[in-house]
């Protein structure tokens, strides 16, 4: 069968390996199973979210709600904007995928730092357009303002703030600055999907949603609840933007496409910041745990803004991944990108523990 020649320059995104895998080939107890490689909560998510969709498990038969308004209104007020001004996606990648079709396109490129999100290219290759690299690897500014002077057609810029799976973040003001020199027909993604641990570790790293998009219309910013709010299995994410921006990128969206229960999930989710703030709190206690550990084995890491760290290896990354995973414990390597290194999610303080024993004798060994 011939297929659209599109999905010859494809490649499939590598999730991180489920339980389930380590269960099947290692013959591991699936509770003896560490997964700390797709930055989900370890906590969980709140109790009062567990409740309430236990309550209301028996909705599952009916579509839900497709104006999300009451989602809409509860996450208008969190940052001070409209209904109009918020898109709902099945998790931010869904909008992130609306936000390349609505502007990326084989005559035109987008830009991106070279080692980020993978699904911005994933995405952005299904629209054919050409895809522009910083030369470094992380969020070099200076490299984004040169590459974008350069090029006429840019359509649409990613900036990861922080960067999924390297860890560091712009400053406010920096990515302000550049947002000045850009064209108002370029839409500038802010893919805020670890805003809450930055800004509780650096508040010049904050991103006030209102504030970016009063500025720059031509921006959008994207939240999620799969990370610091433990939802990740519910595929919730959205969109704040100009009420221009959003209804365009609406034209993109199909009726119901979150789940019935994972609206609920997300309107409960956002009346417990408290159980946020606990994750963010204990996350960072944990990470001083790694970083520490990390200086005692002469391992060299990112400084982290999130909910992972990610670290050189002196070894090869993939071998030490997989001497983990028959121990039963799962981290993300990331040769895939081109990086002899490994991200580790932060994860419970027992986890943790097994962690550093586990890896020690892995990487001395
Ligand atoms: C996890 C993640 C997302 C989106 O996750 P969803 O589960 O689709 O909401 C978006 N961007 C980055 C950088 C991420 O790490």
């Amino acid at each position: 069968m011939k297929f659209n020649s599109v999905l010859d320059s494809l490649v499939n995104y590598e999730a991180g390996k489920p339980i389930e895998l380590v269960v099947r080939e290692y013959g591991i107890e699936a509770k003896d199973v560490i997964k700390i490689a797709s930055n989900e909560n370890p906590h969980g998510c709140s109790p009062k979210v567990v409740e309430a969709i236990q309550k209301e498990a028996f909705k599952m038969s009916l579509y839900p709600d497709d104006s999300m308004h009451e989602l809409k209104e509860a996450l208008g007020v969190k940052y001070g904007v409209g209904s109009e001004n918020i898109i709902i996606g099945s998790g931010s990648d869904q909008v992130i995928e609306f936000s390349l079709f609505a502007k990326a396109n084989p005559s035109n490129k987008i830009l991106m730092a070279k080692t980020t999100f993978a699904m911005y290219e994933i995405y952005g290759k299904r629209t054919g357009t050409t895809i522009l690299k910083t030369p470094s690897h992380g969020h070099d500014i200076q490299e984004f303002s040169d590459i974008y002077k350069k090029h006429k057609d840019i359509a649409v810029i990613f900036l990861c703030l922080p960067n999924n799976p390297l860890g560091e973040c712009l400053d406010k003001e920096e990515v302000f600055r550049f947002l000045k020199e850009v064209s108002s027909d370029t839409l500038v993604v802010i893919d805020g999907a670890y805003q809450e641990f930055a800004l509780f570790k650096d508040k010049n790293k904050k991103i006030d949603p209102k504030e970016l998009i009063e500025n720059f219309p031509n921006a959008i910013y994207l939240g999620t609840f799969s990370k610091a709010y433990g939802l990740g299995g519910m595929r919730t994410g959205y969109g704040v933007g100009s009420s221009e921006v959003v209804k365009s990128l609406h034209k993109l969206r199909s009726p119901f496409n979150i789940t019935t229960l994972s609206l609920k999930a997300a309107i409960e989710a956002l009346k417990d910041e408290e159980f946020v703030k606990n994750t963010v709190v204990k996350n960072f206690e944990e990470m001083a745990k790694y970083e520490e550990f990390a200086k005692k084995l002469d391992i060299e890491f990112i400084p982290s803004y999130t909910n992972f760290i990610t670290c050189k290896m002196q070894k090869n990354s993939s071998s030490i991944c997989e001497q983990l995973m028959k121990k039963g414990i799962i981290i993300r390597d990331l040769k895939s990108y081109g990086l002899n290194a490994v991200r580790i999610t932060i994860g419970t303080k027992e986890q943790n523990e097994r962690f550093f024993k586990v890896f020690e004798d892995i990487y001395r060994g």
